[in-house]
């Protein structure tokens, strides 16, 4: 067994075939390094070598396509840089021209006139004629065994490793050099026998076969299943385990106690009835801080959901049992207007509010910093300023954090060591994800969803506008503003110091100016290379509508509050991704008037800008606008990903496979509460397969 296991964690110059040159050439260019990486480079794709298309049926809509000819013709043509080969392939309907680019000289090589191949790629149309650039490309050979009638695994290469014949055919004759090479024994289960057998999933080492060298689509479909469940398995198991294990260790503060300022707030104060979203997740929350355990939990909601009334509910907890609480956002303006309504909102109780940021200063500070260390604060609200050294606390319970997204991982730790028992952790964004994609990816953390918006609001129309349109949307601009409506214009500045950008921005300060002259109109103007109080008198002035126009950059992306604010214009909306669209729309239809969110954009737009377009105009869903971006951006770039230790999945697709990834989580989570560290004899081979085998199987070193 122990000498089986280390056959596939064998350098890869093991495997016959692979000498050291080809070695190299591997690992520089694939990353294998050992027989167990080759049998983890799964196909990208699978050539169905019976079906094919014609030329003659091509359609300027084709996406990829499969085709026979005959090469007719070859050519090089053109100079130097413009240089390219081109061959002209036939069939019986028709002829196309496959070009190439790079590799010249080996291409010319390879084709040879007269022969007839099966040329795979994306079709373009150009002047009367198709031709496929850089196709994949093999000779074709009548199948008159029968034996070539399966599907062709393709496999990524490079073209370094191409030159060394390991292109796809290479890759899967090495492979399956490899798998005749290793046996059932070498592929030990790491699924429970009882999951295997109600999921009806076949050997292990039967699925790398069929992966591999499937015999037709039902068992390739058979074998990928079972490995996107092990895949997903096996990372839901660490997932949990770690986080289980870290709960049971982790004593926390016991808010027992809802008296005097929680029942008085909630009799007397509360402005609304609150949603029964709210209402269950401070229940949540509720059982977390009276389990004795450190809560470390995660509320997810869609702008406007009302995370805030929630936040301020879980604080007077803290401060009823004697502890002090601090808010922390990412930007100096939310934190001004937190303070502001949370002071407001909470005035007649007995408790103190402060707000500390880099703008707070001199004594000011000094004494502040003083009142925390005494404990005479008993809420603080600021800017990641709260993490300095020099912030000290009496008797920290309870650290929210708004807007989770715009910090880092360490910024939130940072905030656990500001009392020697670390704090209850709350933190908010408004980026959600479907619930049990968050499960997953913010590993550390306990999810709690606010699904529902308070009652009463109108959904936010949203438009996309051409820039060639935009003296119209001045005009609906005017009207709004006469009816007494305030207006966003909103300019990307992704980097503040793009010079582009900042002068985008002022010009169109200028044309809207001259468009809404003084006096009968007053516009504002905020970005993040005004002083900070030059940006909270004009950001005060729109507030008090003194001013109708508030020009700005993403700086008021987050959290701002002006309900009387109804229209949101975002210039250059394609430059934006769709969540940041989202959270920006989110800035209107805070009040009860209707409200509008115009995208303004180029007349050029690349498929995905006019995607995420569509996709802004036809929902207001946050949840489903998060799954789109996903789809769109892959969940690579999903914040909290890496933070979960999730190892990056090499088949299973978070998004796509959300089935098998319940499935996986929940068989996970039942064994996990049977037990917990896997010592049972069915479940020995998956806590060994985790800690021994699958780390030499696998690169999970590589996780970046
Ligand atoms: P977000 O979740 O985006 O932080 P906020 O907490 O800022 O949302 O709430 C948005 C608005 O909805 C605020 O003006 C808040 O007072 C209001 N609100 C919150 N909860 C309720 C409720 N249950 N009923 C009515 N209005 C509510
Ligand atoms: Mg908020």
């Amino acid at each position: 067994m122990a000498q089986n296991r280390s056959l596939l964690s064998s350098p890869i110059e093991y495997l016959k075939g692979v000498g050291p040159q080809r070695a190299d050439l591997l690992k520089k260019e694939l990353h294998i390094f050992t027989l167990g990486d080759l049998l983890y480079h799964f196909p990208f794709r699978y050539v169905d070598r019976t079906s094919f298309q014609k030329i003659g049926q091509l359609t300027q809509q084709s996406q990829h396509v499969q085709i026979v000819g005959q090469v007719m013709e070859k050519n090089v043509v053109g100079e130097s840089h413009s240089k390219r080969f081109i061959a002209y392939l036939k069939d019986d309907t028709g002829e196309i021209e496959l070009v190439w680019f790079r590799a010249l000289r080996w291409i010319e090589k390879t084709i040879e006139t007269g022969k007839t191949y099966i040329v795979f790629g994306k079709p373009n149309f150009y002047r009367g004629t198709y031709s496929i650039v850089h196709p994949e490309i093999s000779v074709f050979e009548q199948d008159s065994t029968g034996l070539e009638a399966r599907l062709q695994p393709i496999y990524s290469s490079t073209e370094k490793l191409k030159t060394a014949s390991l292109d796809s055919k290479g890759i899967e004759k090495l492979t399956s050099t490899l798998l005749a090479a290793i046996s059932e024994s070498d592929l030990p289960e790491n699924i429970p026998a009882s999951i295997c057998d109600r999921y009806h999933f076949q050997q292990r080492f039967d699925a790398f076969v069929q992966i591999h060298m499937p015999q037709d689509f039902a068992s390739l479909e058979k074998a990928r299943k079972r490995l996107k469940f092990e895949e997903l398995f096996l990372s839901q198991i660490r997932i949990l385990q770690r986080k289980t294990v870290r709960k049971e260790d982790s004593a926390g503060f016991l808010f027992a106690r809802l008296d005097p300022l929680f029942n008085q707030f909630y009799r007397e104060k509360l402005p609304f009835e609150l949603t029964a979203a709210q209402k269950r997740v401070i229940k949540e929350m509720r059982s977390d801080l009276i389990s004795g355990k450190q809560m470390n939990r995660l509320l997810q909601g869609d702008v406007g959901s009302g995370k805030t009334i929630v936040s301020l509910l879980i604080i007077l907890m803290a401060i009823d049992n004697g502890y002090q609480a601090a808010m922390m956002v990412p930007t100096e303006i939310l934190a001004q207007q937190h303070y502001r309504s949370l002071s407001e909102i909470t005035s007649g109780l007995n408790m103190k509010v402060a707000m500390l940021s880099a703008t707070v200063k001199g004594s000011e500070r000094n004494s502040l910093l003083a009142e925390l260390k005494s404990g005479d604060i008993q809420l603080v609200v600021g800017t990641h300023s709260l993490i300095q050294e020099q912030v000290v606390f009496n008797n920290l319970g309870l650290i929210v954090i708004d807007e989770q997204h715009r910090f880092g991982v360490e910024q939130r730790a940072q905030l656990w060591t500001k009392n020697i028992q670390p704090p209850h952790v709350l933190v908010m964004t408004a980026t959600p994800i479907p619930r049990t994609l968050a499960m997953t990816v913010y590993g550390d953390l306990d999810v709690s969803t606010l699904d529902e918006l308070p009652p009463g609001r109108k959904p936010i129309i949203t438009i996309h506008r051409y820039d060639s349109a935009r003296l119209r949307v001045f005009g609906f601009m005017k009207k709004q503003i006469n009816a007494g409506r305030q207006v966003y214009v909103v300019y990307p500045l992704i980097e503040e110091s793009e010079k582009q950008d900042y002068k985008f921005l002022m010009d169109g300060y200028e044309s809207i100016t001259r468009a809404f002259p003084l006096p009968e109109f007053a516009t504002s103007i905020v970005h993040g290379k005004m002083k900070a109080d030059a940006r909270d008198y004009e950001m005060q002035r729109f507030i008090n509508k003194e001013t109708q126009i508030m020009i700005a950059t993403t700086v008021i992306e987050v959290g701002v509050d002006v309900s009387n604010a109804s229209v949101m214009i975002i210039e250059s909306a394609e430059r934006f991704g769709l969540s940041q669209l989202h959270q920006l729309r989110g800035r209107v239809g805070r009040g009860g008037d209707q409200a509008y969110c115009i995208l303004m954009s180029g007349n050029k737009l690349s498929a995905e800008a006019r995607l995420r377009m569509q996709i802004m105009t036809a929902t207001n869903d946050g949840f489903r606008i998060a799954e789109e971006d996903l789809k769109l951006r892959g969940p690579g770039d999903l914040e909290g990903i890496q933070q979960s230790g999730m190892a990056p999945l090499l088949l299973a697709d978070i998004i796509q496979d959300q089935k098998i990834l319940k499935a996986a989580r929940t068989e996970a989570e039942k064994i996990l509460q049977k037990d917990l560290l896997l010592q049972s004899s069915e479940n020995f081979m998956v806590s060994n397969y985790i800690n021994t085998i699958g780390k030499k199987e696998k690169r999970w070193s590589s996780i970046s």
